[in-house]
């Protein structure tokens, strides 16, 4: 799953953003249509074209900045359709743009068959989502994107929302997924990711940062509420910090070069079936909740490498 980058520059302003803080949004000339093809030939002969999981090639997601507004983002989207007709392509967007209906089904007409939609909330109305997006009006749009894409995607297209964890956005999080529960359905599920404190984040992590137990311990306290979506999972959580009942539902989705595993994850059974501890933490809290097993515990596994634990 190589995470591509499709244009620099973002019409949101998140606290959370692992974007580089300073250059990053003014490189677009590194983003036109011709060097993304240019990258995307280079992928495809096996040169190392992108940063993150460039080596996989089972899917591909679109990230940014945010790729819809890229002045050639159909002309990119239909290119990569052309190219690879039938794998997963997933878009990560904050959806604003699919308030207009146009936009909504040419995108969803583009993007075919096995076309997934990813898009961050970070409230439940306008004051708690843009307390982090920190730009007026986007509630209201991301609100109605969804519901487009709800209203005009087939049934092999898919959307699912992110929350990404961070100290700002717990308090609302049962209200968000009430809310999520409520509001759209028909959604594929949540995608419950812990913060990456890096670039924006990092000059941010003062009121941002929160550590991996304390958010845990809230997840399982609202686990009844994300039992009631159609599907829930955890990104970015070693398996030691979560409490059993959130095991099965921890993914590995992070690029090995983001993570370490520590001295004391050398001797833990579950090392195989772990994503590893994010650099950034590790930056800010060093390793104290971490913890081996030294005992393999009754597990289901499963053969997905992303989503090794299945059961208990
Ligand atoms: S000790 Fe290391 S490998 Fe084991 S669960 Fe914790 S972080 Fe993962």
């Amino acid at each position: 799953m190589p995470d591509v980058p499709v244009w620099p520059k973002c019409n949101i302003n998140c606290l959370f953003c692992s974007n580089p803080a300073e250059g990053y949004r003014e490189s677009q000339d590194d983003y036109t249509f011709e060097v993304f093809a240019k990258k995307w030939s280079n992928y495809l002969k096996g040169k190392v074209s992108y940063y993150k999981f460039n080596q996989v090639d089972d899917f591909i997601s679109l990230t940014g900045g945010e790729p819809t507004i890229h002045p050639d983002f159909f002309k990119i989207l239909g290119f990569l359709r052309k190219s690879w007709p039938d794998r997963d392509i997933k878009l990560m967007t904050n959806a604003r743009v699919f308030r207009y209906e146009d936009f909504a089904k040419k995108c969803l007409r583009l993007g075919g068959r096995n076309f997934e939609i990813y898009t961050p909330l970070c409230g439940y109305n306008a004051k708690t989502h843009e307390a982090i997006t920190r730009t007026p009006g986007s509630f209201d749009d991301t609100y109605q994107g969804i519901k487009n894409v709800l209203k005009f995607k087939t049934s092999t297209q898919k959307i699912g929302i992110r929350i990404i964890l961070n100290k700002l956005q717990m308090p609302a999080l049962k209200k968000m997924v009430q809310f999520i529960n409520r509001e759209f359905s028909g959604i594929d599920g949540v995608d419950l990711i812990f913060i990456e404190l890096e670039g924006i984040a990092s000059k941010n992590a003062g009121v941002l940062k929160m550590s991996m137990k304390e958010c845990a311990l809230e997840i399982e306290r609202i686990r009844p509420f994300l039992e009631k979506l159609p599907r829930f999972s955890l990104f970015h959580f070693p398996v030691c910090v979560l409490p059993k009942g959130l095991w099965s539902y921890t993914w590995r989705t992070l690029d090995p070069k983001k993570v370490i595993y520590a001295d004391v994850c050398k001797k833990c059974k579950m090392a195989d079936y772990c994503v590893g501890i994010h650099r950034s933490y590790v930056k800010e809290f060093g390793l104290k909740d971490f913890k081996a097993f030294e005992t393999m515990p009754k597990v289901v596994i499963s053969s997905n490498k992303y989503h090794p634990i299945v059961g208990l």
